[in-house]
């Protein structure tokens, strides 16, 4: 664990897990090589976490997530878990436009519902407009929900503004070709966590699973793919307790997402030169 950059006011962590060692080649070239994982062994992909906020317990969520997508992926991520415990912060991250250059994909747990500045939600959105991939996870979905602008529920590719109450929902798959739901079980129950309502799937969302609302029989997208101007975008509504992220099912549907997010799954063997 690293800290960044000691003027930036806030916990940032460094979680170097990916590792890099260089062989020798047939030829005795020297080539890189990684570590082999199951998942992903290519490169490590960059990826930032952000996180904060409302209602969750981000610490553990982090490193829950962190250590558990390592285990299977070659990712290095950076950390950044500030704006306190409340519902509404700006954090200093965004202040540069060119925040999200250094990564490969930005994984956004954080939840801030009562922050609505425009200018500040467009630096985030306009990032990922221009081509940084994301995983949306669990309240991210409901940050800058009281946002009069709709720039951010496009990013994400749903809207939702509400949530039901905590149980053990059913999964259903509806897009078992993707490749992020490549090994997803047939009949995963959630952990006790929330049920998202999703009033509005946006025109390039693709739902990917369900679950069904246990007050109205209504189904509602759980997990989806959106692509966002250039950006690939993978959310899922799921992750408000820590024993989800205890769950391999969930935290292997993340590093699965991440590694299609970024797109370096397709380029992972021409990533070892
Ligand atoms: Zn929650």
């Amino acid at each position: 664990m690293t800290f960044r950059r000691a003027a930036f006011p806030v916990l940032v962590l460094l979680i170097l897990g990916a590792g890099l060692g260089l062989s020798q080649n047939k030829k005795g070239k020297k080539e890189k090589s990684y570590p082999k994982k199951e998942f992903y062994s290519g490169e490590p992909i960059k990826a930032l976490i952000v996180t904060g906020g409302c209602c969750h317990n981000y610490l553990y969520q982090t490193f829950a997530l962190g250590s558990g997508v390592q285990k299977v992926a070659n990712v290095d991520f950076e950390v950044v878990n500030v704006g306190g415990r409340g519902t509404a912060a700006m954090i200093d991250l965004y202040n540069n436009p060119d925040w999200a250059d250094p990564y490969d994909v930005v994984i956004h747990n954080e939840c801030f519902a009562n922050t609505a500045e425009p200018e500040y939600i467009r630096r985030i959105t306009e990032a990922h407009r221009e081509g940084t991939p994301a995983v949306v996870v669990h309240c991210a979905m409901h940050s800058y929900r009281a946002a009069e602008i709709d720039d951010w529920r496009e990013f994400l590719g749903v809207t939702s503004r509400k949530h039901d109450h905590q149980s053990n929902y059913p999964v259903k798959v509806v897009a078992p070709e993707h490749p992020v739901m490549k090994g997803f079980p047939t009949d995963w129950v959630t952990p006790k966590d929330e049920l998202y309502i999703i009033e509005k799937v946006w025109p390039n969302a693709t739902p990917l699973a369900t679950s069904v609302s246990e007050k109205d029989g209504k189904a509602h997208p759980v997990i989806w793919a959106n692509q966002f101007g250039k950006a690939r975008i993978i959310g899922t509504t799921y992750g408000h307790t820590d024993e989800t992220f205890g769950d391999d099912v969930f935290i292997h549907l993340l590093a699965r997402s991440i590694i299609w997010a970024s797109g370096k799954g397709e380029t992972a063997a021409a990533a070892v030169e």
